[in-house]
């Protein structure tokens, strides 16, 4: 998979690319990830990207021409052109996944008080939000898409860390996770985990994974995917009974 990253600012963009299991899936050749400055892409001596809003208002715009330029060298048949824009669809698990089974993504940064209305409407496959609040620009926005996206690439978590237990992943979230030593500070690991009994173990898990959800995002078991032992321990849980701890 190529991704390419439209902005103004290539500098952002360092350190989070080239740290940890971003840094090791390019050096491993399972993703490769390019940051393209749109200033190369704007014509004329003085490189312009943006100008003033026509019918007034404050702040700046990014010109169309630099935008159109830069895409129209990089894209290819299967391209995907995804603008960040905090008037995009709400950015989720199940849009990563979907980018995540391309071949190629080119994301543009938005920067200042947005892009001209063009790039929109006739040079974009699709907009993406990352939450509603407005950043300053689309490169953290494209960070997170980046990371979200390249962790569900093939071989880029080892199989341990297989993203399959994810929260979200089946639409629920997913249950706490304990570490050494046993006990710290008075508070004890669950007896389970420490049992070596894989199956119970597995049936502790679903049942938190359950309860954590129940609890913390009840809106997400309107559509999760439940099993019937699962829907039957959630209404078990409607009914004020607290899974085994
Ligand atoms: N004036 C725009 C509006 O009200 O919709 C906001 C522009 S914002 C200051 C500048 C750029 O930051 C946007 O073009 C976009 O690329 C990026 N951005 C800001 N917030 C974002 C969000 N929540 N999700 C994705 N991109 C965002």
């Amino acid at each position: 998979m190529k991704i390419d990253i439209v902005t103004l600012f290539p500098g952002l963009f360092a350190g989070p690319l080239q740290e940890s299991i971003l840094g090791r899936a390019q050096a491993r050749g399972l993703v490769e990830i390019r940051v393209v400055n749109l200033r190369d892409w704007a014509e004329g001596r003085h490189r312009v990207t943006d100008d003033y809003p026509f019918g007034g208002g404050g702040g700046m715009v990014l010109k169309p021409e630099p935008l159109f330029a830069c895409v129209q060298a990089l894209r290819g048949p299967n391209s995907r052109v995804i603008l960040l824009d905090p008037q995009g669809r709400r950015f989720t698990q199940e849009i990563a996944k979907e980018l995540s089974r391309g071949d190629h993504l080119i994301l543009l940064c938005g920067r200042y008080e947005g892009v001209d209305e063009r790039v929109r409407q006739h040079l974009v496959d699709d907009a993406i939000s990352i939450g509603d609040y407005v950043l300053t620009g689309g490169e953290l926005p494209a960070l997170v898409v980046t990371d979200a996206v390249v962790r569900l690439r093939p071989g880029v978590l080892g199989d341990e860390a297989a993203p399959g237990k994810d929260s979200f992943e089946r639409g629920l979230l997913e249950g706490p996770q304990y570490t050494r030593p046993e006990e710290f500070r008075g508070w004890r690991v669950p007896e389970v985990l420490l049992s070596g009994d894989h199956a119970r173990i597995a049936r502790w898990r679903r049942g938190q994974a359950l309860w954590v959800t129940w609890q913390r995002r009840p809106d997400l078991l309107e559509t999760a995917d439940l099993s019937p032992e699962e829907q039957k321990l959630i209404e078990e849980l409607r009914q004020g009974t607290q899974p085994d701890a």
